[in-house]
């Protein structure tokens, strides 16, 4: 696809980082969803906690990278703190 960025990371299709979260231990990853072929409904932007398979859309890759480390959505996350 021309002009469009073309994400890998880490071996992985779509990944846009793989970072640990400094917060909570485990890890996160931003992937575009049309080339990771995640579902991209909710937002063309994914992040997902790795260690426990919490997915959330984004509309923005700003927006993605800013949310990533909080794992707001990820309940498992959420209930260790
Ligand atoms: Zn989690």
């Amino acid at each position: 696809m021309k002009g469009v960025k073309v994400y890998c990371h880490a071996g992985r299709n779509g990944c846009v980082q793989l970072r640990k979260s400094q917060i909570f231990k485990v890890h996160v990853g931003v992937y575009r969803a049309d080339q990771a072929g995640l579902d991209g409904d909710g937002g063309p932007w994914v992040s997902i906690c790795e260690d426990h398979g919490a997915v959330c859309n984004h509309a923005t890759l700003k927006v993605v990278l800013e949310q990533a480390p909080w794992l707001n959505w990820c309940e498992v996350c959420q209930g260790s703190q």
